[in-house]
């Protein structure tokens, strides 16, 4: 099945592109690297009357050291970072991620702001950044705002994104050499999503520390924030993670309640070894 006949946009600027945006009353969707949404349109489970592809924007495919912080385009694909095109930040924990997600092939084409946009419940962008403290800055016809992502990613498939807004950049926090992390995702096969995913972040020097869980199960990213205060104050054990489990998202079935347990598991074991 193709999909429907498209009016087709191909603007090299971020402004051009609100422009078509804004005046097609909300019948026009933003087309990055089209990994999910041109199976979608394909499938008929998302609708568009026109694409406006960004491709050509270079602005969006830059990655720049912005002083406290690194900035992704939004466009810069999930290969570029496999690639250690955003090395040197976060020790490694971007690459790692990219490395992760499905297959070169999409790896190739998918990108980091089409991740977070589309906030599929099962992506790894969303639970790694909101674990990283990242922001996002947007554009739209009534100028620029930047949010969290934790503020951006409202629900599953739903961001904070207006109907004539696009997701520009992404600005994740410098830190200190000594940051530990952990990424952890379980899945059936490799390049399948993940059934259960897991960021931990803690930074020894400011005392920056973030526990996230993700998956389609769990509808989406939740940082587990009664876990952030224990990983600093001692040991966490598989009654404390099942407990902030069912206090952020409530009850889980037993098998989801265990995969999500042990990843998060592994992920705190990892950090504090
Ligand atoms: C076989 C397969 C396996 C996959 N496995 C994984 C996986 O394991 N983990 C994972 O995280 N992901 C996975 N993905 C998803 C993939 O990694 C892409 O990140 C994802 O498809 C979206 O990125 P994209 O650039 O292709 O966006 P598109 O498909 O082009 O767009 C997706 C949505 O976001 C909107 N959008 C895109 N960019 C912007 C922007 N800058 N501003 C506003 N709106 C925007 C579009 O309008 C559309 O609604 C998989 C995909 C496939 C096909």
């Amino acid at each position: 099945m193709k999909a429907p006949p498209l009016e087709f946009h191909k603007p090299d600027t971020v402004e051009a592109a609100i422009a078509v945006l804004a005046d097609s009353g909300g019948s026009a969707r933003i087309l990055a690297g089209g990994q999910s949404l041109v199976p979608m349109l394909n499938l008929r489970v998302a609708y568009a009357k026109t694409l406006v592809d960004i491709g050509a924007i270079r602005e969006l495919a830059a990655i720049e050291d912005a002083g406290g912080y690194i900035r992704l385009g939004a466009g810069v694909s999930h290969a570029r970072i496999e690639d250690g095109e955003a090395d040197g930040h976060c020790s490694g924990m971007l690459r790692h991620v990219a490395r992760n997600i499905a297959y070169r092939a999409v790896r190739n084409r998918g990108t980091v702001g089409g991740s977070l946009a589309h906030a599929d419940p099962a992506a790894d962008w969303p639970v790694a950044m909101i674990a990283l403290g990242a922001d996002v800055e947007v554009s739209g016809s009534n100028g620029n705002r930047k949010l969290s992502v934790e503020e951006f990613m409202v629900d599953v498939f739903t961001t904070a994104l207006q109907e004539d807004e696009i997701l520009t950049g992404i600005c994740v926090p410098k830190a200190s050499p000594d940051l530990l992390w952990s990424f952890q995702k379980m899945r059936k096969k490799s390049g399948a999503f993940g059934e259960a995913i897991a960021a931990v972040v803690h930074d020894p020097e400011s005392g920056f520390c973030r526990v996230v869980a993700g998956s389609s199960a769990i509808g989406g990213p939740h940082r587990l924030a009664v876990l952030e205060t224990a990983l600093q104050e001692g040991a966490v054990d598989d009654g404390a993670i099942q407990d902030a489990l069912t206090q952020t998202i409530g009850s889980l079935g037993r098998y989801e309640m265990q995969i999500h347990t042990v990843c998060l598991r592994r992920a705190i074991e990892e950090v504090r070894t």
